[in-house]
């Protein structure tokens, strides 16, 4: 049996890593697939290519997860294509690490917006069709280090603790509706983000792990169906961590 059969999902920032992981193994339990990317339009329109031959719809659309009208503008879109949505997973992110002493208010901002307001902004353009529809499932990408903070990310961890502060206030004003909203906090997921750090630090992440090893983004992707399925139904306001252990 497939998990998401028929399900509409929308995934923010699917074009590399995680969300690519997600739309992928979404596709597989049959979801058809609306995402989104900022600037890789290549590696957008191949996984568009390779989902469809999946047999699944899927549709690739350019589209800044900052920007309010832009979120507006593309839930439209999204729904003249496909009708109905069943889940959004809000999965864009950056990182823009420095220490205090060194962070400007750019680098501040930049952060809070592409990660904490594009939640704000997705929730608010989805909210309408799921409160007709009374169902769906809201999964936001967080992270361990807006669990347990991290020298060097002081935005990033603000941003990914936003999030859970979130997404707990919208468990609670939209689980009468029957829509759930949950957290998925990463640990150390091997991507282009943390291909940045040196190998020093990725030696050091590793062996703090339990089970000894970076994750993949399947191994966050299976997090996903779990939330994005039935399997769910009786699961909102929670924070799963898929961290190999890391904040045991
Ligand atoms: P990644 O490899 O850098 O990919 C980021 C994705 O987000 C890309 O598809 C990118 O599109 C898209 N994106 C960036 N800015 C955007 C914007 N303004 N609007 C729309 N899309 C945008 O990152 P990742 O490692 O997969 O991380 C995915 C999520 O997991 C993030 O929220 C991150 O904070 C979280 N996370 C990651 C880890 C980890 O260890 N990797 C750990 C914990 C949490 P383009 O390709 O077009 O730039």
């Amino acid at each position: 049996m497939k998990l998401l059969e028929g399900k509409n999902i929308i995934i923010t920032g699917a074009s590399r890593g995680i969300g690519h992981g997600i739309a992928t193994a979404f596709a597989a339990q049959g979801a058809n697939v609306a995402f989104t990317y900022s600037s890789s339009a290549g590696p957008a329109e191949a996984l568009e290519k390779e989902l469809t031959e999946k047999g699944v719809k899927a549709k690739a659309y350019q589209s800044d997860a900052a920007s309010f009208e832009a979120c507006q503008e593309l839930v439209k879109q999204v729904l003249e294509d496909f009708e109905q949505i069943d889940v959004l997973v809000n999965n864009a992110g950056i990182t823009k690490d420095n220490l205090l002493m060194r962070m400007g208010e750019d680098d501040f901002d930049k952060v809070i917006e592409v990660n904490l307001k594009s939640v704000f902004n997705m929730t608010k353009a989805v909210q309408r069709t799921m409160l007709k529809q009374r169902k769906g499932s809201i999964i936001n990408m967080s992270s361990v280090v807006g669990v347990k903070g991290n020298a060097g990310q002081s935005n990033y961890a603000a941003s990914k603790a936003g999030i859970i502060g979130f997404s707990k206030s919208m468990a609670l004003e939209l689980g009468s509706r029957n829509i759930r909203t949950n957290v998925v906090a990463p640990g150390f997921i091997e991507t282009e983000m943390t291909e940045k750090l040196d190998e020093k630090t990725i030696a050091g992440w590793r062996d703090a792990i339990p089970l000894k090893r970076g994750g993949t983004p399947e191994d966050i992707a299976n997090a996903c169906i779990f939330l994005a399925s039935d399997m769910s139904a009786y699961i909102t306001g929670q924070v799963l961590q898929v961290d190999g252990g890391m904040l045991t």
